[in-house]
């Protein structure tokens, strides 16, 4: 097939501002499923005229595993998806989810808690409440004292012990994915009180992505599928710190022969970038794994035309 060049020029212009990011957590390279969502994430943006930033989730230190971040960024860049601004590090950013964790505490929504996964799982046993395998357990509250207060500032750093969120009653979050429809999740009942800064001292996911996606103006949530579940909580504490809501835009995941998802923990086999030849085919298969039909097939074709045609092509 040949390729008619053309520009970005033909692509419609942003309504406002479109600013998109891709998150990876360094806890291994680019995989199958990672780079489907760099893709899906970069083609929106790149649709959009907008800008897609590279933020680096390095908080769960204990997980992550030295040089993935430089190898992450050296199989983007074979694929020809580089990014704009500088790369954010997560790692860098304690004072930063501090200053939000301390904003909460001053809003009285915040208490500490020292319960193991045993003791919450003996609580919920005691309530007759048992929860499946591969599920969550929602926390049922125990540590959650009668009367909310502000805490010390300083006792916010304690080790050995956890912050949660207090929800208010009635946390029925709902949201429209721009790709899976209208969602929704109530919170108390699916979810329960959750941590925002672990025993460990560690911030967890939740605040930090939403501290990050609202720093950095993010407008689009492009991701995958298997963080659709988090997205109720993330609205809520965007709605607690008064924060803009981003549209959300949740991708098909890639399942492994066992149906599982690819993961890093499950050791997926790393995508291929040695070679142009091989950077174009794992592009190939994330684009398809997308529903991206008619793109160039040629061995001819540079990544540059064949992305500008995914762009082209992507969710039109
Ligand atoms: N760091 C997360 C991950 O690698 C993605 C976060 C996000 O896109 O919200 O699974
Ligand atoms: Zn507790």
């Amino acid at each position: 097939m040949i390729l008619a060049v053309s520009t970005l020029k033909n692509l419609p212009s942003p309504t406002g501002g479109y600013r998109g990011r891709f998150a990876p957590s360094p806890t291994g390279p680019l995989h199958a499923g990672s780079l489907v969502a760099a893709l899906g994430s970069w083609l929106d943006a790149r649709k959009n005229r907008g800008e897609w930033l590279l933020r680096i989730e390095d908080l769960d230190t204990p997980r992550c595993i030295p040089g993935a971040t430089r190898q992450i960024q050296a199989q983007l860049l074979a694929c020809g998806l580089s990014w704009d601004g500088e790369v954010i590090y997560q790692s860098q950013r304690h004072d930063v989810y501090q200053r939000a964790l301390e904003r909460l505490n001053g809003l009285q929504c915040l208490y500490s808690c020292t319960c193991s996964r045993q003791t919450i799982a003996n609580a919920l046993a005691k309530l007759g409440i048992e929860t499946p395998r591969n599920q969550e357990m929602v926390y049922p509250s125990t540590c959650r004292p009668a009367h909310l207060i502000s805490n010390p500032t300083d006792s916010l750093g304690q080790l050995q012990q956890a912050w949660r969120i207090a929800l208010t009653q009635n946390c029925h979050i709902e949201f429209k994915d721009l790709a899976l429809g209208s969602q929704s999740q109530n919170l108390n009942t699916e979810v329960g009180d959750f941590v925002l800064r672990r025993s460990d001292g560690l911030f967890t996911y939740q605040l930090a992505v939403v501290v990050d996606d609202a720093e950095q103006n993010i407008t689009h949530i492009v991701r995958g599928k298997d963080l659709l579940s988090n997205t109720a909580r993330q609205i809520y504490l965007q709605e607690i710190l008064g924060y803009k809501r981003p549209e959300y835009l949740h991708l098909p995941l890639v399942l492994d022969e066992h149906g599982e998802k690819l993961s890093k923990q499950t050791l997926a086999t790393k995508i291929n970038t040695q070679d142009k030849k091989h950077s174009l085919m794992e592009l190939r298969k994330a684009a398809t794994h997308l529903g991206l039909q008619d793109l160039p097939d040629g061995e001819n074709v540079t990544i540059a035309e064949w992305l500008l045609a995914a762009t082209h092509a992507w969710r039109s």
